[in-house]
Order: structure tokens, then sequence, then C-alpha cells
């Protein structure tokens, strides 16, 4: 009979590879400086990871390939527009090597969705490849390949809650204790991001509303000290819930439903169009989860914990 070969590496006629797995992200509070003339506007946000996951599988390859499937597959491009496939491609070119690798996505997060689901597979992408091919590159030099690939990368490797500043990209840990219970409602279309921001400098231009620096509010940094969720749902705020809400109204009605089923706060998840909601605790959590459930609005509803950890080799 066989002798028993103890698992080191790949086995003949198998495929070496490694996986990562890569939460999501909500911004408990978003803060949009004015217009800048690059286009971008500064931020001032504190993200928060949540345990709603993508995986990114990489697997030796002569070429480099994007296959998917999960939450929203159909609407994810499997080509140099991924940001999975840009960030493998960074990586190559930094330490001068072919970026031959199968990456395969699965997944949780929804597309289009304002939880950074592509950041989350460019950071995801980035440390697969660097345990695939072992670059040997630090935690820094990873981020610093985020930082280039958009301003939601950087926090994907991170993970936890921290402080976002600049575009977003850079990341300050925040203290905070405790677990939160978060319920969420995917809608049944994304958003754009650039678009939300135009109706923003839209709506303020209408207004004739000068915007200021954006900053974050101690309420929120206290709550987050105190791990206490009654006041990190008053707490919660989202430049960009009202121009969001403004092109899509049945948002409203979802916030709504949340809010009346005893949510301790509710918040735009980024750009959205997915609506977040706090809960006390886990039952608390189920009885707005089902009340979301029901709402028209709604796609599907998901529950989970956060702060979760970023970008991990399972
Ligand atoms: P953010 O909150 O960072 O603005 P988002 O969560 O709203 O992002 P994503 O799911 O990251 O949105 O993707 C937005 C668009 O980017 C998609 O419509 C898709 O065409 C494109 N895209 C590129 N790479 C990916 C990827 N790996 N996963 C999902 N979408 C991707």
């Amino acid at each position: 009979s066989a002798a028993y070969i103890p698992d080191e590496g790949p086995r003949p006629g198998e495929t070496e590879s490694v996986t990562v797995r890569v939460p999501a992200k909500v911004n408990l509070a978003l803060s949009v400086g004015p217009l800048r003339s690059d286009g971008y506007h500064d931020l001032a946000t504190v993200f928060h990871a949540v345990g709603l996951f993508d995986e990114v599988n990489a697997a030796a390859a002569d070429t480099l390939a994007v296959t998917c499937e999960g939450e929203g597959q159909v609407e994810v491009p499997l080509d140099d527009t991924n940001l999975a496939w840009r960030a493998a491609e960074l990586l190559a070119r930094t330490v001068g090597r072919s970026p031959g690798v199968r990456l395969h996505l699965t997944k949780g997060i929804p597309v289009a969705g304002g939880m950074a689901g592509g950041s989350a597979d460019a950071a995801g992408a980035l440390v697969a490849c660097d345990a695939l091919w072992g670059t040997g590159l630090s935690r820094d030099d990873l981020h610093v390949l985020a930082a280039q690939l958009g301003s939601d990368v950087p926090f994907a490797l991170h993970g936890g809650t921290a402080m976002g500043t600049g575009r977003g990209e850079q990341i300050t840990p925040v203290l905070a204790r405790g677990e939160f219970h978060w319920v969420f409602a995917f809608a049944h279309d994304g958003l754009s991001t650039p678009a939300v921001f135009h109706e923003l400098d839209r709506l303020r231009e209408a207004a004739g509303e000068e915007a200021t620096a954006p900053g974050v509010e101690d309420e929120l940094l206290r709550a987050l000290r105190a791990g206490d969720s009654t006041l990190l749902g008053a707490a919660l705020r989202n430049d960009l819930t009202r121009p969001a809400t403004s092109l899509r109204p049945d948002l409203r009605a979802t916030l709504q439903a949340g809010r009346e089923a005893g949510a301790l706060g509710t918040l735009l998840s980024g750009s959205g169009p997915t609506c977040a909601f706090l809960a006390a605790d886990a039952v608390a959590a189920a009885t707005v989860a089902a009340a979301l459930e029901a709402a028209p609005s709604v796609r599907a509803v998901r529950r989970a914990l956060g702060p979760a950890a970023g970008a991990h080799l399972l």
C-alpha cells in the first residue's frame, strides 16, 4: 500500500494555491470636504471592517486570469479592469517578475454596494500573490502598493476600525472596544460612487453651501472607545446619505424600516446603496433583519459582527 506522505506543499497533479479572506467595510463616519482641483474630495472617515467576506484564491499559472463566483458575479469584470487583476500586475511589476497567476474570487460582498468589494479583492490579491510568489515584501510595502490601487484598498489590508484621511488611503488605527452587531440590507441595483459624489457637489452648489474641512466628531470616537453601541448608534454620520437618497429615494424606505424595527442607528454604507443597521445584540439584530427581509426595497439581508480582521491567509 502507498506510504503516507506528510502534507508539504502540492502533490503531483495538484496546483499550488493560497486563499486569502478579506472583509467588507462600512464607514461609521464619512465627512466629505470641498471638491479639489484634481477631482477628488478630501475625506475624514472612520472605517470599520465587518464579517462579510470575499475570498481570493491564487494558483500558479503561466498567464494572468481572473474567474469569479458568488454575490453579484455577473457584474464583475474578468479583464484588466478588475481590481484584483490590477493588484497582481502591480505587484509583479514591482518585484520584477511575470504576473502569471490564476485568481479566483468568491464574492460575499455586494458589487457596487458601497462596501468596497473591489478594493477588498485588490487587497486580497496583493496578499495572495505575495504569498504564492514569495516576494518577501513587508506589510508596509504592500500598503504603499494598496494606496496606488485605490483609496479603500489600504483599509482592506488593515481591517479592524481605523480613521481614514486624505482620499481615505491614509490609515490610523482607532481604539475600539467590544463587538458590534450589524445588519446589512442589499439593494436591487448598485450605485456608482462617482455619481453619488457628483450629486453631493450639485446639491451643495444648488443650496449655495460652502463645504468645510472634513472632520470626525468626538462622540463617535468616545462611543468606540467605550464599546457602547447605543452611543455609537447615535453618532453614525454619512455626508453621502443626502445625495444617495436623492438619486435613489427607495433607500429612505429601507432606512426607515430598520429604524422602526428598533435599530440603534441607521447608516448608508459608503456611497450606498447598501444600508447598515446597528443592533443592541444578536436578538435585536434578528428582529431588524426580519423586518428588512419584508421590505420591498431590499434584495437580501445579511448579519455580521464588527470589527473584523483585515486581509489574511486562510
Ligand atoms: P466603493 O465602496 O469602494 O466605492 P463599491 O463596493 O461600491 O466600492 P465595488 O463592488 O468595489 O463597489 O465595484 C464597483 C465597480 O468596480 C463594479 O461595478 C465593477 O464593474 C468594478 N470592479 C472591478 N473589480 C471588481 C471586483 N474585483 N469586484 C467587484 N467589482 C469590481
